[in-house]
């Protein structure tokens, strides 16, 4: 049994696709690069944890990808050292300080505003996913009215 013949997602060299998108190069590499992350997490605990930003720079990880190792529980209990930014304003936290993508303060503000009263993680991701499409509607309704009264409304300039 051998999988398909694809070009390797990464380095598009040719190979036979079994598991991954990629080849098994790259796997390894991918590998190497998530063992040093997972590692600089651990060592960063004396220190309260490390920024997302800086973990990129370092490992060669971007941003999103680590996010999604995060949300995956890929991380496992290293994921306490991982500090990212509040989705809302932006306050750099580990696990701790934070409520999913909002810190404790945003998150309360956020449960508030949606009505949820919160009493797990659940309930903050529901609160999230209010405030995300009352923000979308939002941006809707703004675009149907728009910002600048029209100055050529009445057809002609006032002059004195
Ligand atoms: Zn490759
Ligand atoms: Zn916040």
């Amino acid at each position: 049994m051998g999988g398909t013949v694809v070009n390797c997602k990464k380095c598009n060299k040719i190979f036979q696709q079994r598991l991954h998108p990629i080849c098994p190069d790259c796997v390894r590499l991918e590998e190497e690069k998530f063992t040093r992350l997972y590692r600089l997490l651990q060592e960063s605990a004396p220190q309260g944890g490390i920024a997302i930003q800086v973990l990129s720079n370092t490992v060669g990880v971007p941003v999103d990808a680590i996010e999604k190792m995060y949300m995956e529980g890929r991380l496992s209990t290293a994921g306490l050292y991982l500090k990212m930014p509040c989705q809302a304003c932006g306050a750099l936290c580990g696990e701790r300080d934070r409520k999913g993508r909002f810190c404790h303060k945003c998150s309360e503000l956020t449960a508030n505003k949606a009505g949820v009263e919160v009493k797990s993680v659940q309930d903050i991701r529901r609160a999230e996913e209010l405030e995300m499409k009352r923000q979308a509607q939002e941006a809707i309704l703004k675009k149907a009215r728009p910002d600048k009264p029209d100055a050529n409304r009445f057809g002609f300039s006032v002059r004195r």
